[in-house]
Parts: C-alpha cells; sequence; structure tokens
C-alpha cells in the first residue's frame, strides 16, 4: 500500500535548548498520494518541513529524496533536485509585482534571504522560458488579471496561490505546503483545495501541514500525526481520526 515512498527519512532529531523538537525514528512520504502531515502546536511539523528542504541542520539523521540524500544540502539546490516548500506564514513580497514574484530565482534580485535560499539562480539565463511558464502558471491560478499588481494588493488567500504558483515554477515532484489553507476566505477554500488535488492528477506529490480536519479529510489519501517531535501514528483519514493515540495527542496539547 505505501511501497516506493518519494521521501524517506530515518532518526532525524533536532532540539531547542533540551526540547527535542523533532525526533522521528522512521518516516516515509508515499509517492503521488496526498498526505497531510498533522499534530498538536509545538508537535515539530514546520521543524521537520525545514530540515527536510535544508532551512535548518538537524543534530542527526538521514533522509532521501527519490533517490538523493540531502544531509546538508542548500534549499535552492533540494528545490532543483524537484522538492519545494510553502511557508506557513506566505512569503509573498508586497512591494513586488505578481509576475516578479514568480520570477524570483530569474535574476538577481533582492529579496528575503529565506526566498533567495530558495530560488537564487535557479533558472540561469532562461528568461522567456520563465516568463512563459509563468503566464501559463498564473491562468491556471487564476491571477493572470493581477500580473503587474503589486502582490501588497492580493488578499490572503491570494497569496497563499501565488505562493503555491511559484512553487510550481521549480517544476517539482514533490510540493510541501505548511498550512496552505491558514488565513484563507471560504470562497477561496474550495479552489485551493481543487489545486492541490490537481497536483496529484498531474502527477506530482504533495505533503501538506494542516489543523483543519475538514480538509485533511476531504483531500488527504494518507495522514502522518506527530506529537512532540516523534511519528505517533499513520494511515488512512478514515482510520487516523479513530485511532486513540491520536485523539490523546490533540488533548493531551490542551
Ligand atoms: P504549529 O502547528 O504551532 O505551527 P509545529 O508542529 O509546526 O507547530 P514547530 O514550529 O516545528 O511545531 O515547533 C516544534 C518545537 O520546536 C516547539 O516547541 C517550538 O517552540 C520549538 N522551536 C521551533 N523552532 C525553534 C527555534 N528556531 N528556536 C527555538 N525553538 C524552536
Amino acid at each position: 500500500r505505501k511501497r516506493d515512498p518519494i521521501v524517506t527519512a530515518k532518526n532525524v532529531t533536532r532540539s531547542f535548548g533540551g526540547i527535542n523538537a523533532v525526533d522521528v525514528e522512521y518516516l516515509e512520504i508515499p509517492r503521488n498520494k496526498i498526505t497531510a502531515l498533522i499534530g498538536p502546536n509545538g508537535a515539530g511539523k514546520t521543524t521537520l518541513f525545514n530540515l527536510l528542504t535544508g532551512f535548518d541542520t538537524p543534530q542527526s539523521g538521514e533522509w532521501q529524496f527519490d533517490g538523493h540524500s540531502l544531509e546538508g544540502v542548500a534549499p535552492y539546490k533540494v528545490a532543483r533536485l524537484g522538492m519545494v516548500r510553502t511557508f506557513q506564514l506566505t512569503k509573498v513580497m508586497g512591494k513586488l509585482t505578481v509576475m516578479e514574484n514568480m520570477r524570483l530565482g530569474a535574476k538577481d534580485q533582492p529579496g528575503e534571504s529565506l526566498l533567495r535560499a530558495l530560488f537564487k539562480g535557479l533558472w540561469g539565463g532562461r528568461e522567456k522560458e520563465i516568463t512563459a511558464q509563468a503566464e501559463v502558471l498564473l491562468k491556471k491560478f487564476k491571477l493572470d488579471t493581477k500580473t503587474d499588481d503589486y502582490a501588497a494588493s492580493l488578499s490572503g488567500g491570494q497569496r497563499k496561490l501565488l505562493e503555491m504558483a511559484r512553487a510550481l515554477m521549480v517544476r517539482p515532484r514533490l510540493v510541501m505546503l505548511d498550512e496552505p489553507m491558514a488565513g484563507v476566505n471560504p470562497a477561496l477554500t474550495q479552489s485551493l483545495l481543487d489545486h492541490i488535488k490537481n497536483l496529484k492528477a498531474e502527477g506530482m506529490t504533495v505533503l501538506f501541514v494542516e489543523h483543519d480536519m475538514h480538509m485533511v479529510r476531504h483531500v488527504a489519501d494518507w495522514v502522518v500525526v506527530m506529537a512532540e517531535g516523534r511519528v505517533v501514528a499513520e494511515g488512512t483519514p478514515g482510520v487516523v481520526m479513530k485511532d486513540p493515540a491520536v485523539i490523546d495527542a490533540y488533548l493531551g496539547a490542551h
């Protein structure tokens, strides 16, 4: 059921001042599926994203993406290999236009260091190709009427869409979304869900962090539950959400 994982991780640990933020013995992310990473606040979900994508360094551990060992690999190289992530707090640059945001890796633009880390030098000199690809994606995400608007003028949900579209610029095989639904108004919720399902339909693997269990039930094929840095359960949504260990993990946090 869960063979041929796109990511495997072993003994990945990261602690901050004595607290084990991440202490994952073993984790597999199934290929061409939508996996939800859930768990109470502080469970280590974002830290795990940071570690897997090269934004943070673990105390120990090893992990592979599609046959590549990624320990010590810089975020933009991870992205080039086909594994890209978004951020819990949307990292869209308000003072740049929508198109400029899409083209962040295309030229040496000043930008937030996080985004430079992710997109720097990604596309060399292929200017026309980059613009054409950005246009296709903006159309798909219904942002094509906003191409030349400052990103600051977008709604919270549109920023989420822009961030997702920008991540796709690297032509990833694995898309990691950190709380894609947070701050999105109900009018855009369905559209975001559809986009996530489309990524899978187009052959990509999706891993997303989410607190909204309604969304998890509706889009996830597989659920991984973290609590206090560890993976405490995994399975299909129907099974995991009835698991006493999962219910405990959530209740224990309140
Ligand atoms: P949430 O659902 O609230 O986003 P999370 O599951 O993503 O939570 P993390 O943000 O990964 O959890 O945090 C895991 C633990 O690591 C928490 O105890 C947090 O306080 C701690 N932590 C994370 N980053 C740092 C940091 N840079 N410095 C110190 N402690 C940190």
